[in-house]
């Protein structure tokens, strides 16, 4: 039997990988495991195809007697806040996140608001691919979709009730929102103005074919709104992934923080704003161990877990002790918000934490420890790569290890991370050190040990 899950949902070119012929079967599979009578919202982000897909999902989903409510144009996270707040039974997503624009896909999320577990996409699959669907008799047939333009009020309601508005409100912020032309145009400014914020937004306009900029939020597709920030003088800026469940900061200096960074002065602002709530962080192995080494004299403890956001969100369900959890590529989870990555949370956050200083965002975020940072590739088949991790074991034995994904090795200078890639044939390799010199050691000694594996030594 193939595949259809990929990490984070069905992927594919729109009409190429991912036809609406697929997202109809796709829609009857959801359906049948859901059943007739659950209420199902769906959603989608601005990308091409994004209608098209959504049609095909609804109309297989209604052949199921599944109850469908259409949320149409929202971030992610407003809709899986929705699902969890307004008694939904699940939902299905049509968004590609940070893909390329040619990209779209399918994801579907549970009661919880979290997307569902492997375990769960399997039983689709099964349906999927063998074809067993059960679609209800005509009298189940009675009702259509019904629009339900509430999504994006409702989250932009419950980030804004979580947050301190007359803190936030009194230091007259100005910001720089920057929502890749796609869905987050539709809250975080919302979010910004309830708090009393002067928003300026770039690429703020919908627009699909993506004219501003690509939709991952990474420095190099970042430089104009960086530009801005700076011209414009103002006290940050946000930029978030095409359905808005990331955010990468930009401080007043037009410098772009990653979102391990942020994470860490997020999670101490928290523990320290918030001593009632638990102490434990839960991140992947790919973020940083800055975390660890601010966080360790608040007491908090870092969680290191498998690549891969789903993991995060249900293992804090599972342990209900999380501070919060995040993803270094600005995926920050907020429990008392709920348990997946949250742009406009984020954002709010962030917001009352500068609001709470006297300092510039500059400043926090230069108290952090800085490490050079070297992120690679070797292309490799997967059991050549799991025969470097067991090198890098070897070769790094003396010192403490995590090998929950590959193999993450911690020091007092430096940290490396040599893992198989979950999707391609590529061993990947992270690693920061206190110098370059370190930095640039370290990557050869790892190099090294893949080059006697591909050499066959
Ligand atoms: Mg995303």
């Amino acid at each position: 039997m193939g595949r259809l899950f990929g990490t984070d949902g069905v992927r594919g070119i729109i009409n190429e990988e991912l036809t609406p012929q697929q997202a109809l079967l796709l829609g009857m599979a959801i359906g049948t495991f859901f059943g007739p009578g659950t209420k199902i919202l769906v959603g989608r982000d601005i990308r091409a195809g994004g209608y098209m897909l959504k049609s095909a999902v609804i109309a297989g989903l209604l052949s199921t007697g599944v109850k469908v409510y259409d949320g149409d144009l929202a971030p992610t996270p407003a809709l899986q806040y929705t699902i969890k707040t307004q008694d939904f039974d699940g939902g299905v997503i049509i968004t590609a996140s940070h893909n390329p624009p040619q990209y779209n896909g399918i994801k579907v999320v549970a009661s919880d608001g979290i997307e569902i577990p492997r375990d769960k996409e399997l039983v689709i699959e099964e349906i999927y691919f063998e074809q067993r669907f059960k679609p209800v008799s005509w009298k189940l047939l009675l009702e259509d979709a019904k629009p339900y333009p509430y999504v994006n009020d409702l989250y932009v309601k419950g980030v804004v009730e979580k947050v301190d508005k007359d803190l936030i409100k009194s230091r007259g912020f100005r910001i720089v929102i920057d929502p890749a032309n796609s869905v987050g145009a539709l809250t975080s400014p919302k979010i910004a103005r309830e708090l009393g914020v002067k928003v300026y937004t770039i690429n703020g306009h919908l627009d699909p074919a993506f004219p501003g900029r690509y939709p991952e939020p990474v420095p190099e597709h970042l430089v104009e709104t960086t530009r801005v920030v700076k011209a414009l003088n103002a006290d940050l800026g946000v930029a978030h992934d095409g359905d808005a469940d990331r955010a990468i900061i930009i401080d007043e200096k037009g410098r772009v923080q990653w979102g391990d960074r942020t994470a860490t002065i997020l999670a101490r602002y928290l523990a320290e704003k918030h001593p009632e709530l638990p102490r434990k962080v839960y991140t992947a192995v790919s973020s940083s161990t800055v975390i660890e080494e601010v966080l360790k004299p608040y007491g908090i403890e870092v969680v290191w877990l498998k690549v891969g956001s789903v993991d995060i969100s249900r293992t804090m369900q599972k342990n209900s002790d999380a501070l919060c959890g995040f993803e270094e590529n600005g995926g920050f989870m907020y429990p008392p918000h709920q348990l997946v990555r949250d742009g406009g949370m984020t954002l709010a956050l962030l917001l009352e934490l500068l609001a709470s200083e006297k300092r510039k965002l500059s400043e926090i975020y230069d108290e952090l420890p800085s490490y050079y940072m070297i992120k690679t590739k070797i292309p490799m088949k997967r059991d050549q790569a799991l025969k470097v991790v067991e090198r890098v074991k070897e070769y790094f034995k003396n010192y403490r290890q995590i090998t929950i994904d590959g193999v993450k090795v911690i020091a007092e200078d430096f940290w490396l991370l040599v893992r198989p890639s979950g999707t391609e044939p590529l061993l990947r390799i992270m690693l920061e050190a206190k110098t370059r010199e370190k930095a640039e050691e370290l990557l050869s000694t790892v190099k090294k040990l893949a080059e006697e594996v591909l050499s066959g030594k």
